[in-house]
């Protein structure tokens, strides 16, 4: 089997990696970035609030990426999925990766950018609405159903917020409670901005005969017409890599995220973590960020190292 050796290996070529893959390719490293081709947004025709994309295709603008990078001799981008990595057993440090084709490679460094999964709530006909009449963030996606009729599916009590901001955009939101206890203060807060509370389950989302949202059905028969529909899905960071590392996390609402510092440096040495991966909140602006960041993180230590070498060799050229 192929065993090639490189400076960094990045796992994940959606907006962090393939940004971290561009200022190490400008800083000359030899970049393997694998990736196997499911950005979380795939699910959306349009993306938002991207400067200078505003609207676009989020895989228009991954294209995009992949095409610049050609520009750099030193980066290859493979698609693939990586299966499992380990440490080296060597004195420096580096990590080995095998690639569900069996290919196995090495490297100084490596970032995972490998994104979260969406765990929707299991209502029947709510997946195939995913992304296109189902949303989960009011800045991605609020503003193009600014005065309509907005569902928005509680997965808990704290939803009330998410319910609040969509108020924002539109003054016909109906929040369905699907069982939660909600805080008298959030009840208040709902009533007093005019957002509709149904205490009756939602049972199924409904679609229309061309393709299109019709609407909800409550467990008792009713069916609500609506125009969009907002969850909050529970995110799953897909970090099996992450966890065969041992990287350190921390449990956050009821989430496990990997603890980075602010360059997305893990507690492993030489293993960084970025984009969604490390944190929900990371929008496409915010992932591309923390890629940027990754990757001169991961250049400086390189350096660092580079220059403990060049000390070292010195020295012993010297004695
Ligand atoms: C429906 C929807 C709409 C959205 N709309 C917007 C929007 O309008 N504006 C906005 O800013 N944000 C939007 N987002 C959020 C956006 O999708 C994320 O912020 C962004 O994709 C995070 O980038 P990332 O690089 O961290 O992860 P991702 O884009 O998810 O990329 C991770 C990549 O890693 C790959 N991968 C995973 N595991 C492996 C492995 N083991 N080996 C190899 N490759 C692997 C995946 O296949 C994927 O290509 C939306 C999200 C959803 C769900």
């Amino acid at each position: 089997m192929q065993r090639t050796e490189w400076d960094v290996i990045i796992v994940g070529g959606g907006s962090a990696g393939l940004s971290a893959a561009l200022m190490l390719g400008r800083s000359r490293r030899r970049v393997l970035v694998v990736d196997g081709g499911e950005p979380r947004n795939r699910f959306a025709a349009h993306m938002h609030g991207v400067l200078g994309r505003d609207h676009s295709s989020p895989l228009d603008l991954l294209a995009a990426g992949r095409a610049e990078l050609t520009r750099y001799d030193d980066v290859v981008i493979e698609s693939g999925t990586v299966v499992s990595a380990a440490p080296l057993d060597t004195e420096a440090i580096g990590f080995e990766v095998v690639l569900e084709s069996g290919e196995r490679h090495t490297a100084r460094r490596m970032l995972v950018a490998t994104g979260l999964r969406d765990d929707l709530p299991d209502l029947p006909g709510l997946a195939e609405e995913w992304g296109r009449n189902a949303v989960s963030c009011p800045y991605c996606d609020g503003w193009e159903v600014r005065d309509r009729r907005i569902a928005m599916i509680a997965t808990d009590a704290s939803n009330t917020h998410q319910a609040q901001l969509l108020r924002q955009l539109s003054p016909h939101v109906t929040f369905y409670t699907q069982g939660a206890n909600l805080p008298d203060a959030a009840r208040a807060g709902l009533e007093a901005r005019g957002i509709a509370i149904e205490t009756r389950a939602v049972v199924e989302v409904v679609g229309d005969d061309e393709g299109g949202l019709r609407g909800i059905r409550l467990d008792d028969g009713t069916e609500h017409e609506a125009d969009s529909i907002f969850v909050a899905p529970r995110p799953v960071p897909n970090d099996r890599l992450l966890r065969e590392l041992r990287a350190r996390t921390m449990r956050q609402n009821g989430v496990d995220w990997v603890l980075v510092d602010p360059s997305g440096r893990t507690n492993v040495p030489g293993l960084w973590a970025a984009g969604n991966i490390a944190t929900a909140a990371s929008s496409v602006p915010v992932a591309m960020a923390a890629g940027n960041v990754a990757g001169t993180g991961i250049n400086g230590d390189l350096v660092e190292e580079d220059i403990r070498e060049a000390v070292a060799a010195r020295a012993s050229d010297d004695g």
